[in-house]
């Protein structure tokens, strides 16, 4: 419920009306789809739960007892009995990088792998497989795999010798080079480090060692072959198609540049987007408030039948894994290093006020609690100059929040956006990131319990491709705070759980607020979009270590099926 504050008023009353309103019509409504049997958790204001959902002309048209479904059938309608199945508004993700990781689908993927030969096997076997590409393009190696999370040039020489090569970090903020690479980008000893980056050097030789943090990875990028206008949409096909099979049927693209823009509205203009999208404009802090007009007109274009850009993206930080998130405290391996800022506050409060004012939704990204400590400046500072008004910021990622900073977001009504899947002792928090911060900093690492009790908009994102795109793998993390699928395993901070109601409020109506659509979907009510999901299992029966295991059976989007499992025959036990 508090979570919810801002929608309460709206939402209340329409169980209630819906039922009655439709026994007493004369000129019944007939559905053309019916989920009977099932479990169906609501996401109302009351968390009410029903048997049954009843769908016409792309709406629900009526939630509530099975017995009362006759009457709504007609001899085209479609009943669906759900044996027992849970039914769930469909999820959001709100932080997400649909286009960039469905285009990287094609590249070589590194995710997910557990050692560094597996790493080697699979970029030598990718590379082998595409002799005609001139470079070869990765991404997803999991920063713990290397000492200091530093790769070097001689092992990526070793697996791809007669091609320039170029693998991204899982999170995103690392790039692994091969030497062919640091020749077409001319980046010798005799180069400095730019402005925003770092080039990884041996410590006796000076030369580049094969890794590039941040800025200094746009030093070999700007040589890769740019992506074709068909490959942006072909990329976009298929992140929806993976979005749709995990019960997703809205996101905000966190990140959205001209190219990505328009493929969404080309796909929009031929209907086939199968996600609603809010679309994400990239801010460029080189040109302070002389882009708004730009962004404006960006924002003019884009809106169709699932598409809108009211949304700006700034960079408050980098990351804590490789010492580029902004902190209050020097970072423990860099004495007197705090880590940068990606603007100065002066710019950051000026962008906000001037943003804010136009209307924008601001949706910054901030990791360290200097850079979260600044970024819910600014936002205040936007309040102050242009009043209060339904404004809807996000802060996404927020990693290390300071304790005084806690309480700030709910007054200031900032959203806060958080991937929970990383709240568990992986070994970017053991290994990389408790050992620069030390044991007391470490404690408000994803706080997202206390977030929570403030009374604050919690929303939830994957970062995909960073992370599994998977919802309920991250509904798991924030309730457990252990890793998915390991018995045993010690918690992440547990005073920091959260609960699973908390969550799939998160991936539900809390996304819909964020996308402005709480009164269109984000719950399961009369004259809101059929935007539904089917599971095989009711998550509030079993363990909650189980949660990742469940499967999405179905998903409709404005009524019409866009998924479905028919390998999934009864529900599934929650036997393990
Ligand atoms: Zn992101």
């Amino acid at each position: 419920m508090r979570g919810l504050r801002p929608v309460v008023g709206i939402v209340l009353p329409a169980l209630f009306f819906a039922s009655a309103c439709l026994n007493t019509a004369p000129a019944q409504v007939k559905a053309d789809l019916i989920l009977t049997n099932g479990a169906v958790y609501t996401m109302d204001a009351s968390r009410r739960w029903a048997e049954a959902v009843a769908v016409a002309g792309g709406k629900i048209v009526w939630v509530g007892d099975e017995a009362d479904t006759v009457r709504l059938r007609s001899d085209s309608t479609r009943v669906i009995d759900l044996g027992g199945r849970m039914v769930l508004p469909a999820f959001q993700d709100s932080h997400i990088h649909l286009v960039s990781g469905g285009i990287d689908l094609g590249q070589c993927i590194l995710n997910d792998l557990k050692s560094r030969d597996e790493v080697y096997a699979r970029i030598r076997e990718y590379a082998a497989r595409n002799p005609g590409k001139d470079w070869i393009v990765g991404r997803g190696w999991e920063l713990p795999l290397f000492p200091a999370a530093n790769p070097s040039k001689e092992d990526l020489d070793r697996l791809v010798p007669d091609r320039p090569a170029l693998m991204t970090a899982a999170d995103g903020h690392s790039a692994w080079v091969n030497s062919r690479a640091l020749a077409v980008a001319g980046i010798t000893r005799a180069t400095p480090d730019p402005k925003d980056g770092r080039i990884e050097r041996d410590p006796r030789t000076g030369e580049p060692s094969g890794t590039l943090r941040e800025g200094a990875a746009d030093l070999v990028e700007r040589h890769i072959p740019e992506p074709t206008a068909e490959d942006y949409l072909e990329g976009l096909r298929k992140g929806m198609a993976l979005a749709n099979r995990f019960g997703i049927t809205a996101i905000i693209d966190a990140s959205v540049d001209d190219n990505i823009l328009k493929a969404y509205r080309e796909l929009d203009r031929r209907n086939e987007l199968t996600v609603r999208v809010l679309a994400t404009l990239e801010v460029d802090p080189a040109r302070d408030v002389g882009q708004l007009p730009s962004l404006i007109d960006k924002r003019r274009m884009a809106p169709g039948r699932r598409l809108k850009a009211t949304a700006v993206k700034i960079f408050a930080d980098g990351v804590l894994e490789s010492g580029t998130a902004a902190l209050l405290e020097p970072y423990l391996n860099r004495p007197g290093d705090r880590g940068p800022t990606d603007l100065e506050p002066g710019l950051f409060n000026r962008l906000a006020v001037a943003l804010d004012k136009e209307g924008f939704q601001i949706h910054i990204h901030a990791i360290g609690d200097r850079a979260i400590r600044m970024s819910l400046d600014a936002l205040e500072a936007a309040r102050l100059a242009n009043g209060p008004r339904d404004a809807r910021h996000q802060i996404a990622h927020l990693e290390l929040i300071d304790p005084l900073d806690i309480v700030r977001f709910r007054p200031l009504g900032v959203v806060a956006n958080f991937q929970a899947l990383w709240a568990w002792p992986d070994p970017y928090i053991t290994d990389l990131t408790l050992p620069v911060l030390g044991p007391a900093r470490s404690r408000w690492l994803y706080p997202i319990g206390s977030i929570v009790r403030t009374g604050a908009v919690v929303a939830g994102g994957s970062d995909w491709p960073v992370s599994s795109m998977n919802p309920l793998e991250a509904v798991q993390v924030g309730i457990t705070r252990v890793e998915p699928g390991v018995a045993n395993s010690p918690a992440w901070i547990p005073e920091e759980r959260t609960d699973l109601a908390t969550m799939l409020a998160a991936y539900t109506i809390n996304g819909a607020y964020l996308s402005r659509e709480e009164n269109l979907r984000g719950s399961i009510e009369p004259r809101k979009a059929a935007d539904l999901v089917v599971l095989d299992r009711n998550l509030f029966d079993g363990p909650p270590a189980q949660i990742h295991a469940a499967h999405v059976v179905r998903v409709f989007l404005d009524g019409m099926e866009i998924y479905a499992d028919e390998g999934v025959k009864g529900p599934a036990s929650w036997s393990p």
